[in-house]
Formats: C-alpha cells, sequence, structure tokens
C-alpha cells in the first residue's frame, strides 16, 4: 500500500511506514542501483518521503549508498543498493537421504552451505529435530561470530505441511502428525527469531523465483527430483498452497495402476515410476550412495548403453505426462526439474517435451517450457531462505539494533 502525503494521516501511521519501509526497499532490490529519484518514480512515493525512508533503510543497514553517482540534468544522484550484510537468513532442507543448510544475506549472498548424510527414512521426526536443533545452532553461532543478525529460519519437508509446521504425513520419512516447528523453536530455547516449516518443494519454487535464472516469473513450477517427487506452485506471482496448504502433491498421481509400489502404499505412483527410485539399480540411501550410482548412470547414458537409454526414456516419457498435466491445469511458463533429475536431463528432457507437446491441449503446451534447474540439490534449503527474506519484502523489517 502507498499513501500519497496529501491524504490525512492514517490511524495506524507506523503500520503505513513498515508497509513504505517495505516498498523502498523491494523497488531498491528490483532496480539496485538506482538513485532516490528512481525509486519515487517507481513507487509513486514523493521524494521527500521516500528521502526519510531511505535514511531509515540505511540506519538499519538495509540499504547503502554506492559512492557512485549518476550524472544527470541538474545534481549529480547518489547511488543505492541493497546491503544487508548484517543480516542472515537460514534455510535447512531434511529429505530422506541428507540435510543441507544454507545461510544468505539480506542480497542474497551465499554465507554458508552445508550437505550432510541423514538416514531420514529411519530417523523419527524427535530424531529430526533434534539433528536440525544441532545443525542451527553451528549456523547461528557462525552467524554470530561474524555480527550478523538471524531475520529466521525455515526448514523444508518432504510431506504434507500444515500452516502451523505441523508436518501431517511424510511418506517418504514415515512421519504422521508431526509438531516439527514446534519442537523445533522449543529445542533452539525461543531462539529470538521466527521458525517455520515447510514443504520441500515450496521453498525450492521460492528458491527459483527468487535467486534462479526464471527469477520473477510470475508463474513457475518447480518439480523435486528426489526420492519422492511434489510440485511448488508459483501463479501468478505467489506461491499456492491451497486449502489447507497441501498443493503439489503430484508424486502420488497415479499412472499406471499395474505399475511399480509407491512408499505411500499404491501402485503406480508418479514417484514410484518417474522418480529417481525408478532409475537406480539399488535405491540407495545415502546422498554419496546415490551420487555415485547416479554418476554411473550418466556414465553409460553417456557412452550409449542401451538399457540405461531406455530405462532413462521410460522414466522420461512417465515424467513427462506428469509435466503434460501440470501444464493442463496450471499453464506455467516453465516447469523446473530439480534434485537427482538435473545430471539426467539431458537423456529426460526429450521424452519429457514429447509427452509435454503430445498431452497438452493448447497450441505449444501453452507456452510451457521445461528446463533442468541451476540452484543444485540445496534448492530447498536455498529456498527457506528466501522465504525469510520474502518476509522482509513484505514488511516484516529486523529491529535497529
Ligand atoms: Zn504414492
Amino acid at each position: 500500500m502507498i499513501t500519497p502525503t496529501t491524504d490525512p494521516q492514517p490511524a495506524d501511521f507506523a503500520d503505513v511506514r513498515a508497509t513504505n519501509l517495505a516498498v523502498v526497499l523491494r523497488s531498491v532490490r528490483e532496480h539496485a542501483p538506482c538513485s532516490r529519484a528512481d525509486i519515487a518514480a517507481s513507487t509513486g512515493l514523493n521524494k521527500a518521503t521516500v528521502s526519510s525512508l531511505v535514511a531509515d533503510l540505511i540506519d538499519r543497514r538495509l540499504v547503502r549508498e554506492t559512492g557512485l553517482t549518476e550524472n544527470r540534468v541538474g545534481r549529480p544522484a547518489t547511488m543505492l543498493v541493497l546491503d544487508g550484510s548484517p543480516y542472515a537468513a537460514i534455510g535447512v532442507e531434511v529429505n530422506v537421504d541428507y540435510v543441507t543448510a544454507v545461510a544468505v544475506d539480506l542480497s542474497g549472498e551465499r554465507l554458508l552451505s552445508w550437505r550432510r548424510s541423514f538416514p531420514g527414512a529411519t530417523t523419527t521426526a524427535a530424531q529430526a529435530v533434534a539433528t536440525v536443533a544441532a545443525i542451527v545452532r553451528r549456523v547461528v553461532n557462525r552467524m554470530a561470530r561474524e555480527e550478523r543478525q538471524v531475520l529466521g529460519l525455515a526448514v523444508g519437508v518432504p510431506g504434507l505441511v500444515g500452516a502451523d509446521g505441523t508436518v501431517r504425513v511424510a511418506p517418504n520419512l514415515g512421519w504422521r502428525d508431526a509438531d516439527v516447528c514446534g519442537d523445533l523453536t522449543r529445542a533452539l530455547r525461543d531462539p529470538g527469531f521466527p521458525v517455520r516449516v515447510d514443504n520441500d518443494a515450496n521453498l525450492a519454487a521460492l528458491a527459483e523465483h527468487r535467486f534462479g535464472p526464471w527469477a520473477g516469473t510470475a508463474n513457475l513450477v518447480y518439480l523435486t527430483g528426489e526420492i519422492g517427487v511434489g510440485a511448488g506452485v508459483v501463479l501468478d506471482g505467489r506461491l499456492r498452497r491451497g486449502g489447507q496448504g497441501y498443493v503439489g502433491e503430484i508424486g502420488h498421481i497415479q499412472l499406471d495402476p499395474f505399475g511399480a509400489e509407491c512408499r505411500c502404499g499404491r501402485l503406480g505412483c508418479l514417484e514410484a515410476v518417474a522418480g529417481i527410485g525408478a532409475v537406480l539399480e539399488h535405491p540407495a540411501l545415502s546422498p554419496a550412495e546415490v551420487e555415485i550410482e547416479l554418476d554411473e548412470v550418466v556414465r553409460l547414458a553417456r557412452a550409449a548403453d542401451s538399457r540405461t537409454l531406455s530405462t532413462l526414456a521410460a522414466v522420461g516419457h512417465n515424467l513427462g505426462k506428469g509435466v503434460a498435466m501440470i501444464a493442463n491445469l496450471l499453464n506455467p511458463e516453465v516447469v523446473i526439474l530439480g534434485g537427482y533429475y538435473v545430471p539426467l536431463a539431458p537423456w529426460l528432457l526429450p521424452a519429457v517435451e514429447a509427452e509435454l507437446r503430445g498431452r497438452t491441449i493448447a497450441p505449444d503446451a501453452g507456452g510451457c517450457q521445461v528446463v533442468a534447474s541451476t540452484l543444485g540439490y540445496g534448492a530447498a534449503a536455498l529456498g527457506g531462505a528466501a522465504r525469510v527474506l520474502d518476509s522482509v519484502d513484505s514488511g516484516r523489517l529486523p529491529r535497529v539494533s
């Protein structure tokens, strides 16, 4: 909301100011380096208001002057960029075979990125909370040593996550009704920053929407290519969650009534016939083992091994059926394949494209492209950090310390 200063002062002036600070902050993020006049032009706020808001943002070290000026007619304009270096946003992903932690500063600069093996399939939610809490404490200590204020933490989990951060069902982890958010907050002893838990695909979609090559694309779907397959859906510029937050469980749409058994107990689910488990000889559990097996699959595919190529083509066709459903239903501009799909993309994509084009009613698949993610295995964790930064953008600014 932008309030012209000629209007009578609204009742809740502090709220309006916080909102306008966020508006200016977003404008700097989108247009930096930019001048105060540029901000006034792009936001519709008047120049005096912008100057006052910018001064506040500089005080909070969210924005800084570059020292460079842009020469225009009249006075040279001092250019502004995001600062945010005194702040950190933390994202963590818990998955079947690994835990990843990422911290970024406000401008999205990667401060750390850790990945370690994790026996998710045999670990209870309580044990997972203890593991995540231990990792987060290490990240927080590192941030404290670097004199950064932690703005928040968001943890991605492959499962249905309610708005309160309760994991309702995580079939690949074997969790049910686990209050991961509450337990984690307690394990961190009320850390003084917000703790959120979200679906891993949702967070990965936020990471793509904020940091990836398709950043800012209004209609984008991210498909996780892990042991499970889930979709994160951004439509009209916003992550879509649905009635209870369960949008995107495409992994459990039945593609083949006679297909392989899925971990959810049903037959022929998309993730059973198009997930990484359908590619590997042995559905190994540690990421190191999965990566070794994947390297071998890639090597064989490069060597044109016929069995490998036909497996990848079959998985690609199954995956393409799923992508076509997404395209028919949601009309995204891009479907981004993440996780273990990335190294396999050169062999999967031709079959995916063929199914997409053959199964969509709209000409040219409704403009939908399918690409491999460039964010790597840390996408969901990076998305956790993106979710924290998004909350800053929408007005939850850090306190002045
Ligand atoms: Zn299933």
